[in-house]
C-alpha cells in the first residue's frame, strides 16, 4: 500500500498521442520524497544536457507534492519542472490554488508530458479516463477564459485547469501557467507548455487517498491550525507587515504600501522615491483596492486567503496575490488603477508579472537613450500608460520588437546590441530578479542571491529575519519562543546582530554564520517544493506553523517513511545536490553564481570570495561549485559522479580538476 502518494504517474507523448499509466518506485520516494525531489531525478535520468528546452526531447512536469491531497493544511502546490528556455537550466515553478490535491484524487502523483502534438490540445484527465482533445477553437483564448470554456465544455464545474495565455502559445521566454487561484510563472514553463502544443490540462478527481497513521496525522494537523490561530492572535512586533504574519505577503489585504513603495524601485529597477507614501496616495490606492478587490480567497485547505478576486470596471475579473499588486504599477511609475487593470490583460495572455513588467520597462529605457528608436516603435502611443498596454500586445504575439523583447532582458539586450546589455542589469542566470537595489552588502542575501537555483529570491529567503531588531530587548522578545530553529545557534546569532557597529553587516553575521542560516532556508523551501506545502506557511514567513520539528512526524504519518530531522535534511541535501547536478552539467558554473553587479552599492569582492569559497565547501561542492565526487557519495549519488567523470565535468582523483573546469577557473 503507498501512503499520501498514489505511486502512479502518468506519462504522455504528445508526438504520438500515447498515454500510460505508470507505476512508480516507492525507493524514489524514500531518496527523493515527491514533488521536485523526483522531478528532478526524473530530469536527471531521461533529459541529457545536449536537450535543448524547445525539443520534443525537454520533459515538461506537473507533479503533485508528497503531501498534496491529505489533510495537512496548505499542502496544495504544483511544482512544474522542465528545462527553461530563459535560464537553460532547470525550471522548477510552484503553483498553489487546487490542481495538485485534484490531480492526487484523479489516482496520479504527476503528469510527465514529452514529444509535442503537431496541433493544439489539451488534456483531460477525469479519474482513469485520459484524453487528448482538439484545442484548435482555444487558440487564443485567455488562460482564465480557456479554463472556464473547457468547464463549460466538458460540464464540469469542478475540474481544475491550468492553462496558458497567448505568450505560452507564442512561447514567450517568460510565460506563465495560470490556474484560476493561482500560476506558475517562473523560468518561461508556460512557453514550453505552448511548445508542446499544450493548451491546458483539466482534472477532475474523485478517489481517496491513504495516510499511514490518520489518528496522529489529524493531531499534526489540529497543532498547526491551533498555531495558525495563535500567530493570527499574536503577530509579531517590530518586522513589516507582512512579515508579522503568516501566509504569502497579505498584499490584497495590507494597504499601507510604504515599505514597498519606498524601499524597491520603480521603472527599469532604478528610481528609489522616498517620500512617495503620502496621506493622498495613501487614500487613493486604498479606495482602488477597496473597490476592485471583490472577495479573498485561499487555496485548497488554507484558511489564509492570501488571494483575492479582482474586478476593475468594465474588465473580466482575475485573481491576484502578493507583489503583483505593484510591480507593473512601478515599472510604470504609475498608479494602482493602471497596476491592476494591466495585470488583468496579462493575466489573460499569461505571463510572469515579476519579469514582464521589468522588460516593459527596459524597453522603455532603451528608447530614452535612444538605443531603441521610433523605429523600432512605430505607432506606440504617446501616453505612458497606454504605452505599456501597447507593448504588452506586442511581446505576446511576438510582433515588430515585441518579437525580441518576448526572449526577456538577457536575450533581448544581446540580439537589440549598442550597450543595451547594461541597461538589462537585473539579472541573475539570465533571470530578472525582484527590483531592488540597495546599499551595503549583506552577506546572507549575497549568498541566497548568487546560488540559488530557484531564481526568485522570496522562494529562498525566510526563517531568519531579513535585518537586525534595533535593541537587544527586542530581539530578546523574539528569540523566546523560536522554536522553529533547528539549532540553538541560530538564536544567538540573531541577538549579537545590531544595526551598526562591528557586529552588523556587510561582518556580521560571519561567513560561517552566513553559511549555516542560508543553508537552513535553502533546506526548508526544498523540503516544501518536495511536500507540495505553500512556502507562506513554511519556508517564508518567521516562526512558521511548519519547521523541521514537525515536518518528519508529518513524513512518517503521512507517507509510512520512517523519517527523523537527521534522514530529512539528507533527502533535503540530496536532491537539491541533484537540481545543482542536472545545472552543472548544462555548463552552470561559478561564473554565474554571481548577483546583479548593482544590487548593492557597497561591494566586498574578497569578502565575497570568502563566502563563496565557505559556502561552496560547506555544501561538498568544489571551488567551481561543483559537487565533489565524495559529497555525491556520501547521499548516494554516485551515478551522478560517474556521468562527470565520464564528461570530464569532474576527475576520476578529485584533486585535480578537470581540463573544463582548469579552463573556466583560469578565465
Ligand atoms: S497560505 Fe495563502 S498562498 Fe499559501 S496555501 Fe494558504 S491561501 Fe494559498
Amino acid at each position: 500500500m503507498r501512503y499520501a502518494e498514489t505511486g502512479f504517474n502518468l506519462e504522455i507523448d504528445l508526438t504520438r498521442g500515447n498515454i500510460e499509466k505508470v507505476q512508480t518506485d516507492p525507493r524514489d520516494t524514500e531518496l527523493y520524497l515527491g514533488g521536485l525531489g523526483t522531478n528532478a531525478k526524473i530530469l536527471w535520468d531521461r533529459v541529457p544536457p545536449e536537450v535543448e528546452p524547445f525539443s520534443p526531447e525537454n520533459l515538461l512536469i506537473f507533479s503533485a507534492g508528497l503531501l498534496c491531497g491529505t489533510p495537512a493544511t496548505g499542502c496544495n502546490r504544483t511544482i512544474v519542472s522542465t528545462i527553461s528556455p530563459q535560464t537553460e537550466l532547470m525550471a522548477f515553478s510552484m503553483m498553489g490554488g487546487f490542481w495538485a490535491p485534484e490531480l492526487k484524487y484523479a489516482g496520479y502523483d504527476k503528469v510527465i508530458l514529452r514529444g509535442k502534438s503537431p496541433d493544439l490540445v489539451y488534456l483531460w484527465i477525469k479519474d482513469d479516463k485520459v484524453e487528448i482533445r482538439d484545442a484548435a477553437h482555444l487558440q487564443g483564448k485567455g488562460a482564465t477564459e480557456t479554463s472556464e470554456l473547457i468547464r463549460k465544455e466538458l460540464n464540469e464545474p469542478k475540474a481544475q485547469v491550468a492553462s496558458i495565455g497567448l505568450a505560452g502559445e507564442n512561447r514567450v521566454y517568460f510565460a506563465s501557467i495560470e490556474q484560476g487561484r493561482s500560476s506558475a510563472s517562473r523560468g518561461g514553463i508556460g512557453a514550453v507548455m505552448g511548445d508542446k502544443g499544450v493548451k491546458a490540462i483539466a482534472v477532475r478527481g474523485t478517489g481517496d487517498l491513504n495516510v499511514a497513521d490518520p489518528a496522529e496525522f489529524f493531531e499534526l494537523c489540529n497543532e498547526v491550525l491551533e498555531y495558525i490561530k495563535f500567530r493570527e492572535d499574536n503577530p509579531i512586533p517590530g518586522v513589516m507587515p507582512i512579515l508579522a504574519g503568516l501566509g504569502s505577503p497579505q498584499e490584497m489585504q495590507v494597504h499601507d504600501e510604504k515599505w514597498h513603495t519606498e524601499n524597491f524601485m520603480w521603472g527599469n529597477s532604478r528610481h528609489r522615491r522616498k517620500g512617495f507614501w503620502n496621506e493622498e496616495v495613501a487614500k487613493q490606492w486604498t479606495d482602488t483596492m477597496t473597490t476592485a478587490r471583490t472577495r479573498l480567497i485561499s487555496c485548497y485547505n488554507c484558511p489564509m486567503k492570501c488571494g483575492a478576486t479582482i474586478s476593475m470596471p468594465g474588465l473580466p475579473t482575475y485573481m491576484m496575490k502578493c507583489f503583483s499588486k505593484l510591480t507593473y504599477t512601478m515599472a510604470a511609475m504609475a498608479d494602482l488603477d493602471f497596476g491592476l487593470r494591466i495585470a488583468q490583460r496579462a493575466t489573460e495572455y499569461g505571463v510572469d508579472g515579476f519579469s514582464a513588467p521589468q522588460v516593459m520597462a527596459f524597453a522603455f529605457e532603451l528608447y530614452e537613450n535612444g538605443i531603441l528608436t521610433d523605429n523600432d516603435l512605430p505607432g506606440m502611443p504617446a501616453d505612458n500608460n497606454e504605452r505599456f498596454f501597447w507593448l504588452l500586445d506586442r511581446i505576446v504575439r511576438r510582433e515588430g520588437i515585441g518579437d525580441v523583447l518576448a526572449n526577456g532582458t538577457y536575450w533581448a539586450a544581446k540580439e537589440i546590441g549598442n550597450g543595451a546589455d547594461e541597461y538589462a542589469h537585473n539579472n541573475i542566470k539570465k533571470h530578472e530578479q525582484l527590483p531592488l537595489k540597495l546599499s551595503m552588502l549583506n552577506p546572507i542575501y549575497f549568498l541566497m542571491y548568487a546560488t540559488g537555483e530557484k531564481i526568485n529570491i522570496t522562494q529562498i529567503e525566510g526563517q531568519f529575519p531579513q535585518a537586525p531588531f534595533p535593541t537587544r530587548e527586542e530581539r530578546e522578545a523574539f528569540v523566546k519562543d523560536w522554536f522553529q530553529v533547528p539549532d540553538e545557534k541560530f538564536k544567538q546569532y540573531f541577538l549579537d546582530w545590531e544595526l551598526r557597529g562591528e557586529n552588523s553587516i556587510p561582518y556580521y553575521p560571519t561567513v560561517e554564520m552566513s553559511c549555516d542560516i542560508v543553508d537552513w532556508q535553502e533546506k526548508m523551501h526544498y523540503i516544501d517544493d518536495a511536500l507540495g506545502m505553500c512556502a507562506g506557511l513554511s519556508s517564508f514567513p518567521l516562526k512558521p506553523p511548519y519547521h523541521i520539528h514537525n515536518y518528519p512526524k508529518f513524513i512518517s504519518a503521512g507517507a509510512g517513511i520512517d523519517m527523523d530531522e537527521a534522514s530529512l535534511t539528507k533527502a533535503a541535501k540530496r536532491y537539491r545536490t541533484l537540481v545543482r547536478a542536472v545545472n552543472i552539467r548544462r555548463g552552470m558554473r561559478r561564473k554565474d553564481d554571481n548577483p546583479p553587479k548593482n544590487h548593492w552599492k557597497k561591494r566586498f569582492p574578497e569578502l565575497e570570495k570568502e563566502l563563496l569559497d565557505t559556502y561552496y565547501k560547506f555544501k561538498g561542492w568544489n571551488n567551481d561549485g561543483i559537487p565533489t565526487k565524495e559529497s555525491l557519495h556520501d547521499l548516494d549519488l554516485d551515478y551522478v559522479s560517474e556521468d562527470f567523470i565520464e564528461r570530464g565535468i569532474l576527475t576520476d582523483s578529485e584533486d585535480a580538476p578537470a581540463k573544463e573546469t582548469a579552463e573556466a577557473s583560469a578565465e
